[in-house]
This record gives structure tokens, sequence and C-alpha cells, in this order.
């Protein structure tokens, strides 16, 4: 039986050879999706009684991981499906509804996509436009969804909305939708500078008729707090690790190649090098501490929207999207030239591009207003074995 490191390597194969093809053509990695359905990797994170294998944020962030070093996109889609996976396990378990939902994805290997972003409220998760309309056991929803990531591949989509046409806009539900339910009718096209591979397409979301057990039963302000933050912030980080690994690697290869042409002479390349592996490091650590401080209040619902926890996270996506983006120019001021330059074996101009998109996915700068108004009651700082 394989391990998890080998079936996630298989995956990570296939998506490095179709990386540049995905990322030229803006098209989906579905040579990558296939070997992740056909290692069963959709439902890893699904409970066992489920069908599952009942894994935890630290093996998927690994995952994350080692397919960010072959393809962006395709670690990303892997990402964003099991942030949504991440609610349904941490929110859906009183529901038999999303219980035999849970067992689909994982004996069908379905494909989730997310709608948070509408036009209007843009990166603004906590607030939505948008509302459920419900008469007697059925509601519709009709959303501006300005962003779906691989929405016409996805098999479910899990959107926000607010709970009633009268609620204020905080006051939202997630809902759950299969690709059979809504009709999505395209409004813009994702020709992006980088992830281009993630399909990030803008439709009008309409979905009729829909039952209402369908709606995840505990508020969206919960399913945010307690395992959205976290899982996005961590899974998203790890992606954009891989992509800086990647890089580094590059960088590394080049200056390896300039010390055996000079034998006897350290390049002078070679102390970037180090500065920039010392970045990459700070990274890493800055994932695994905040990783282990999740992963070690696995449950506790109170301490995972706590205050302290969500600055945590908070700063975690902030410093890691700037680092990510520092480490990669970095990896191409080492390589120079041959990094600038497309096909060649040090080409760093697809990582450069997709790391971009990090400091933007979900603004830093909302994210820092949010974290200003939470530093604003917070009550101490913490102690150094607590983050
Ligand atoms: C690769 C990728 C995939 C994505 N996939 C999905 C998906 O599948 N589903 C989905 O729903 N969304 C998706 N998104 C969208 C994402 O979740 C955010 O909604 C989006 O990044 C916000 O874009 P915006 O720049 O228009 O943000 P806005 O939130 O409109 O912000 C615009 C600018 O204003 C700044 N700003 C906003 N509010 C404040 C504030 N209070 N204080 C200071 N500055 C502020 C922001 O920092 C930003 O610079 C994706 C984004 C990316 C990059």
């Amino acid at each position: 039986m394989s391990t998890l490191a080998q079936r996630a390597g298989k995956a990570a194969t296939v998506a490095a050879l179709h990386a540049d093809a995905v990322d030229r053509d803006g098209r989906f990695p579905e040579e990558a999706m296939a070997v992740l359905k056909a290692e069963r990797l959709l439902g890893l994170q699904i409970p066992r009684q489920f069908g599952g294998e009942g894994a935890g944020l630290t093996e998927i962030a690994q995952i994350c991981c080692t397919l960010g070093q072959a393809c962006s996109a395709a670690a990303m889609v892997f990402a964003m499906h099991h942030i949504k996976v991440a609610s349904l396990v941490g929110h859906g378990l009183d529901s038999d509804w999303h219980c035999r939902l849970m067992e689909r994805i994982a004996r069908e290997q379905l494909l989730v996509a997310s709608s948070t972003t509408e036009a209007g409220t843009g990166g603004d998760l906590r607030n939505s436009i948008c509302a459920v309309e419900t008469t007697g056991d059925l509601f519709s929803l009709s959303k501006e969804a300005s962003v779906i990531s691989y929405g016409i591949q996805a098999d479910l989509i899990l959107a926000t909305a607010r709970r009633h046409p009268e609620s204020p806009s905080a006051d939202q539900v997630l809902v759950a939708l299969s690709r059979d339910q809504v009709s999505l009718e395209r409004v813009s096209r994702w020709d992006t500078l980088g992830m281009r591979g993630t399909c990030s397409d803008g439709f009008r979301l309409e979905a009729r008729d829909i039952p209402v057990v369908q709606i995840v039963p505990k508020p969206f302000a919960e399913i945010a707090a307690q395992s959205m933050l976290a899982s996005s912030h961590l899974l998203w980080s790890s992606v954009w690790f891989g992509i800086a690994t990647f890089a580094v690697d590059r960088a590394r290869a080049f200056v390896q190649g300039e010390a055996r042409r000079r034998a006897g002479q350290v390049p002078p390349t070679a102390l970037r090098l180090a500065e920039v592996s010392n970045a990459l490091q700070a990274m890493q650590a800055a994932i695994v501490t905040a990783l282990r401080r999740v992963e070690d209040l696995h449950g506790d619902a109170d301490a995972l929207g706590s205050i302290g926890v969500s600055v945590m996270l908070n700063n975690l996506k902030t410093s890691v999207s700037d680092m990510a983006v520092d480490v990669v120019q970095r990896a191409l001021g080492i390589v120079g030239l041959a990094g600038y330059k497309n096909g060649t074996p040090f080409s760093l101009g697809r990582p450069l591009r997709d790391i971009m998109s990090a400091p933007l996915m979900i603004g830093n700068d909302r994210i820092l207003a949010n974290t200003a108004k939470l530093l604003l009651v917070q009550k101490s700082g913490g102690q150094l074995m607590s983050a």
C-alpha cells in the first residue's frame, strides 16, 4: 500500500508535466486532478465512518506544499477543495444530509468549489448581499459570484448568502449546491497574470427549489471563525511555501552549476542563496508553528474562534504571502536572465506570476484592518510556546 507521500508524489509528477501548458492556456489542471481522484486524495479529510481517511490539516498542508512545487494551480485547487471539505467536516456532522454528502465526496471523489466573493463585497467574506429565499422546505438563491475557481469543473459549490432577505449582511449561512442544481452564467473570464489554471471565472449563480436541508445548520459566522479561517490561511500558505521552495530549488541548482564551472571558487550568488534559504526557513517555521497550534486545539471551537488564534492566523496569511513573493523575487535575482527567460531549466516567470496572487487573495490590507480591530480588544500578547 502506498504512503500518503507516494500518492501525493504521483499527482505532483503529473502536475509538473502539464504545469506550463496549464499556465499558458489558462486551463484547468485536469491531468493532475485525475491522479488526485485516482489516488483518492479528495476524500482524505472525510472521517473514516463516512469512507474517508480522517486526515488532519497537517497532512493536507503537506500535500499542498508537494503540489505547489509542481503546479501552483493544481495545488491551489486541491487546497480550496479541502478548505470547503473542512467546513463540512467541522460543522456538518449534526446534519444527516451533510453526512451523506461527505460519504459521496469520499466515494465519488467529488470536487468542491467555493463561492464567497460577490460583486459589491469583494474579499469581505463576512458580509453577503445575496440572500436565501425560503418557501416551505425549499429555497432559491441568486448570486453575482464574481470569482468561483473551477466553477465549471466542480461537482459541488459551497456558497455564502444572507440567511433571509431581511437579514443583515453579516447574518450568513453556507449552502451546499450540487452542480446539477445550479445554473452558472459566465460573466467574466479569468485571464490573469498568474494562477491561470484555477479558472476562477465570474458567474451569475442561480439555484431554484433546493431542499433547505442543504443549508449547513451552523451560522456561517461560526464556520468562518472556527474552521475556515484556519484551513484557508494554513492551506494557502502551504501552497505558497511550495511555490517558494520550487523557486529556491531552481536558484540552488543554478548556483551549484556555477560552482561546478569554477572549481575551487564559491560563486558570489552563493551568499544570496544562503540568505534566501534563511527566508524560506522562516516561512516554514511560521506555517509549522501555526499548524501545530491549530492541530493542538482540534475540536475546541471556542479556542479556535478566539481573538488570539484569529490574530495569529491573520498574521500568518499576511506575512507568509509577502515572504513568498520576496523569496521568489530573490530567487530570480540569483538566477538572473536564465530565470527571466521562459523555457530554460531555471525559468522563474511562472512561479513569480503565480505567487503575486498571494497578497491579493483576500487583500492583505483588508486582513490587517481586521487584525487591527481585534488587537483593540485583545487582552494579552501570549507566551513564547503558544505564539
Ligand atoms: C487565485 C485566486 C482564486 C480565488 N478563488 C476564489 C473562489 O474560488 N471563490 C471565491 O469566492 N473567491 C475566490 N477568490 C477571490 C478572493 O477570495 C477575494 O475575494 C479576492 O481576492 C478579493 O479581490 P479584490 O482585490 O477585488 O478585493 P477587495 O476585497 O474588493 O479589495 C480591493 C482592495 O481594497 C483593499 N481593502 C479592502 N478592504 C479594506 C479595508 N477594510 N482596509 C484596507 N484595505 C482594504 C484590499 O486590500 C484590496 O487591495 C480567488 C482569488 C484568487 C487570487
